[in-house]
């Protein structure tokens, strides 16, 4: 690997070189100033694989730096090092991964040899993943030919109270059939169809295979709640809680055991029709959730207005929060808030047990994540539940303080 050190402390940087050599690396250039190595990029873009880079340096800083990446089109692998905040070191690491460099961690100074050879395993170009293929953005009229012939599946991933292990229910995620493709994702097309005006079309759809498969499992004793996506587009019709409350009185499933996540992406276009719609909602006894917590507009004002009976927070503050500091903090605030304004409380992204372990001592009320199952087909949720009941009890062993 050839590689590029950037601090402006000259002792920082032989040091660094030194450890780097220690483990191997043979490869290494350094410079005390930003912009020289700047130029040497400038001079061969693609001779570098990985750069170790200071963020607090006097000339350029890392940020500054980062940019002169970007402009560069850098492919290789970012290291940024910092003796600064650990909140700031994160904001920097986060700035670089949007600009879609590749970020294998950062480094806290003074810097210990078996971090850094860590780092060089995950920074090694067969360890890297593969860049994915560029998507292909799907046109409304594919997608509106999908809808009407029936090629969009819904999956569903399980709710477990966290209290009993229990499955309380399901959430429909919807999937493209595609016949070319195979099974496509909703981030590839969601946006899409809220930007054609099929966002209803779509609602409709999920919502009636929902029905289907909870009236199904109805019939098998499996009494589930059933969670289905809105986004804010769906609630501009006046008419929306009378068509989903036809739906499911058709299909025999009660309307309290339906619940509609509300995602809000962008701002709403009619916050009254919004509030008009949602309120009614509650009124005909049908849930609501405020979905992914924390992001995007899904925010305070929300809390504020609408009558929700749930909180989703989102996963960007589920995962990993029991090693940070600042994504507990914001989590057990949001916790906290739930419990106040009479909410149950959903994490969603309990990716292993060490997050299930943290959120259960939380006192978060429902779990959802791939720790305890990927969204799946309807036929598979039988006998997922069976293989749940072993893993269960072990799951909700007592809970110690200290
Ligand atoms: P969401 O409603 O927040 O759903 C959760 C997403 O996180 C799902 O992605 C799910 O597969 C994924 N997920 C679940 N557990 C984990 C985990 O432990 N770790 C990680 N990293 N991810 C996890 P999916 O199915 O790709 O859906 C993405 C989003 O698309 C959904 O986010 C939702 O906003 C939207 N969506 C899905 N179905 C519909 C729909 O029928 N209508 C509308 N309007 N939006 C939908
Ligand atoms: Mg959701
Ligand atoms: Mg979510």
């Amino acid at each position: 690997m050839r590689i590029l050190v950037v601090d402006d402390d000259p002792f920082i940087c032989r040091l660094l070189v030194r450890q780097l050599k220690t483990l191997g690396c043979e490869q290494v250039t350094d410079f005390n100033r930003a912009l020289a190595a700047v130029e040497h990029l400038e001079r061969d873009p693609g001779g570098i694989d990985l750069i170790f880079c200071d963020l607090q340096m006097p000339e350029m800083d890392g940020i500054e730096f980062i940019r002169h990446l970007v402009r560069l089109g850098y492919a290789g692998s970012l290291v940024l090092i910092s003796g600064e905040d650990e909140r700031i070191l994160q904001s920097a690491e986060r700035l670089a991964r949007e600009h879609k460099l590749r970020v294998p961690g950062a480094l806290f100074k003074p810097v210990s040899s078996a971090q850094l050879q860590q780092l060089l395993e995950q920074a090694a170009p067969c360890a890297s993943a593969p860049q994915a293929a560029e998507a292909r953005r799907y046109d409304a009229e594919e997608l509106a030919h999908a809808i009407g012939v029936g090629e969009l599946v819904n999956h569903y991933q399980p709710k477990i109270d966290f209290a009993s292990g229990q499955c309380s229910g399901v959430e429909a995620l919807v999937r493209w059939q595609h016949p070319r493709d195979g099974l496509v994702y909703p981030d590839r097309f969601i946006a899409q169809a809220e930007e054609a005006g099929l966002i209803d079309a779509l609602m409709c759809e999920v919502l009636r295979n929902a029905l289907r498969d909870a009236r199904h499992w109805r019939k098998q004793g499996l009494e589930l709640q059933m969670a289905v996506n809105v986004s804010m587009d769906n609630l501009q019709g006046l008419d929306f809680p009378d068509l989903v409350e036809r739906a499911a009185l058709d299909s025999g499933v009660p309307l309290s055991s339906l619940v509609l996540e509300v995602t809000e992406s962008h701002l709403m276009k009619n916050r009254q029709a919004a509030l008009d719609i949602l309120t009614r909602l509650r009124l005909k006894r049908i849930h609501l959730s405020i979905d992914d917590f924390g992001t995007g507009h899904s925010s305070l004002v929300q809390l504020r207005d609408i009558p929700f009976n749930e909180l989703k927070i989102d996963r960007s503050f589920v995962h990993g929060a029991w090693r940070d500091a600042s994504l507990s903090t914001i989590l057990n605030a949001s916790l906290e808030m739930a419990r106040k304004l009479g909410m149950k409380a959903v994490a969603e992204g309990i990716e292993d047990r060490a997050d299930w372990d943290y959120l259960r001592q939380a006192g978060c009320d429902v779990a959802q994540g791939w720790f305890i199952a990927r969204a799946m087909p309807a036929e598979q949720l039988p006998a997922w539940l069976q293989d749940w009941e072993r893993r269960r009890a072990e799951l909700i062993t007592p809970i110690c303080d200290g």
